[in-house]
C-alpha cells in the first residue's frame, strides 16, 4: 500500500474509542490483542459505534447457536491477502472488522515480512531485525481486526519498483509463480474460503509485490474454483480531491505533515469502474488501532496519525473493490460485506 517505504515511527499512546468486549463471532477482537496504548477502556463509543456493534450483540446472547466450546460457528471464511504488514490495516480493515463481527472467520495471508521497511529510528531493540518486529506487529494488528494469527507465503519484500532489490532470487517478484500459486491455492483449500481479496492489476499504486498478489490471487483462486475474488482498489477521484483539499491546507502549508508522494494518473481506480464499496466510517477507530499496531512503520508524525478524526474518516472510511475482468458500470454498489460472506 501507499505506506510502503514513507512512513516510520514509534508511538506512544493513542486515545482510542474501541473497549475489548467480546463480540459475536467469539473471538476476542481486542482485550487479549492489545494491551496498554492501543485499548481505552475508559472512553465511551459513539453513537455510530454502539449501533454498529450493538447488531453483535443480539448473536452474542443467542446461546441456542453456539457450538460446544461457547463459540459462533462461523458462517463464511474471508480470506485477504496482502503483500506486507501494514497493507491489511489500511485496504482491508474495515472489511475484516465487520466480517469477524458478523461471525465470519477471517483469514490474513501475507505474502512478504516486510524486510524492506523503513523502521523508526529507535523502535528495534539491539539486534532485532525488522522482519521479526514486522511479524509480531501484523501478528497484534490481526487480533485487533478480528483475524486469526497471520499465514506467510514465506517471500521476501522486493522494494519498490525498479530497485536492485527486485532481483532478489527470494523475494515475492521473483519467485515461481506456479509455487506462490500452489501455495495459496494449499491454503483456500485448508480454510475452505468463500470470498478471497487480492488487489487491483497495478497493484494500487505500482508496487512489485502488490502486482503479484493480484496474479498470484488470481491464479490460485482459479486452481480451487473460488468465484468470490474481488480486487481491493484505491478511489482515485476521491484521493485525489483529498489531496488537493490538503496541499490547501494551513496544515500542509507549514510543512508538518508526512504526506507520501503519489502518482494520481496511475493509483487505484477512477470512481466510475470501482464496483463495491464499503462504509466503514464507524469502524475506523479500529482500522486506526491496527495502523498503530505497525509502530515500526506508522510513526505518531506519520500522515496518517496526523489526521483529525473527520480527516481520517475520509480517507479510511471508505474500501473499494473492483471484480476481476468486469467492465465499468457507473460507480460503486454500497454493500455491507462483500459477496459471498453470508
Ligand atoms: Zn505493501
Amino acid at each position: 500500500m501507499v505506506t510502503d517505504g514513507i512512513l516510520g515511527g514509534a508511538i506512544d499512546t493513542l486515545d482510542l474509542t474501541i473497549v475489548p468486549e467480546a463480540i459475536g463471532s467469539g473471538i476476542p477482537l481486542f482485550a487479549e490483542a492489545v494491551p496498554g496504548p492501543f485499548v481505552s477502556s475508559t472512553s465511551p463509543r459513539t453513537p455510530t459505534e454502539r449501533v454498529a456493534w450493538s447488531t453483535t450483540s443480539v448473536a452474542t446472547d443467542d446461546t441456542s447457536i453456539r457450538t460446544s466450546d461457547g463459540r459462533l460457528p462461523p458462517m463464511s471464511t474471508l480470506v485477504c491477502f496482502h503483500a506486507h504488514p501494514d497493507d491489511e490495516a489500511i485496504a482491508t480493515g474495515g472489511l475484516m472488522v465487520r466480517a469477524a463481527a458478523s461471525g465470519h472467520r477471517v483469514i490474513l495471508v501475507c505474502a512478504t515480512r516486510g524486510e524492506l521497511g523503513e523502521p523508526e529510528p529507535g523502535v528495534l531493540r539491539n539486534g532485532e531485525q525488522l522482519w521479526e518486529r514486522r511479524m509480531v506487529e501484523l501478528a497484534d494488528a490481526a487480533r485487533i481486526l478480528g483475524a486469526e494469527p497471520p499465514r506467510w507465503l514465506g517471500y521476501e519484500d522486493s522494494g519498490m519498483e525498479g530497485e536492485p532489490t527486485n532481483d532478489n532470487p527470494g523475494c515475492f517478484w521473483q519467485a515461481d509463480h506456479d509455487e506462490a500459486t500452489e501455495r495459496l491455492a494449499a491454503i483456500l483449500t485448508e480454510v475452505d474460503a468463500d470470498t478471497l481479496t487480492i488487489y487491483d492489476e497495478h497493484g494500487g499504486y505500482g508496487h512489485p509485490d502488490h502486482i503479484r498478489v493480484h496474479t498470484v490471487g488470481l491464479a490460485a483462486a482459479r486452481a480451487v474454483g473460488l468465484d468470490n475474488v474481488f480486487e481491493s482498489t484505491i478511489d482515485r477521484t476521491g484521493m485525489a480531491s483529498m489531496m488537493e483539499d490538503a496541499e490547501q491546507s494551513d496544515r500542509l502549508e507549514a510543512g508538518d505533515l508526512d504526506v507520501p508522494e503519489i502518482d494520481m494518473e496511475t493509483i487505484g481506480t477512477p470512481w466510475d469502474a470501482i464496483h463495491y464499496r464499503l462504509d466503514v466510517r464507524s469502524l475506523v477507530d479500529a482500522k486506526k488501532a491496527s495502523m498503530v499496531a505497525h509502530r515500526s512503520q506508522i510513526g505518531p508524525d506519520s500522515w496518517f496519525l496526523t489526521m483529525t478524526p473527520d480527516e481520517f474518516a475520509g480517507a479510511f472510511g471508505y474500501e473499494c473493490f473492483n471484480i476481476p475482468g468486469a467492465l465499468p458500470n457507473g460507480g460503486p454498489v454500497d454493500v455491507e460485506l462483500l459477496p459471498g460472506l453470508e
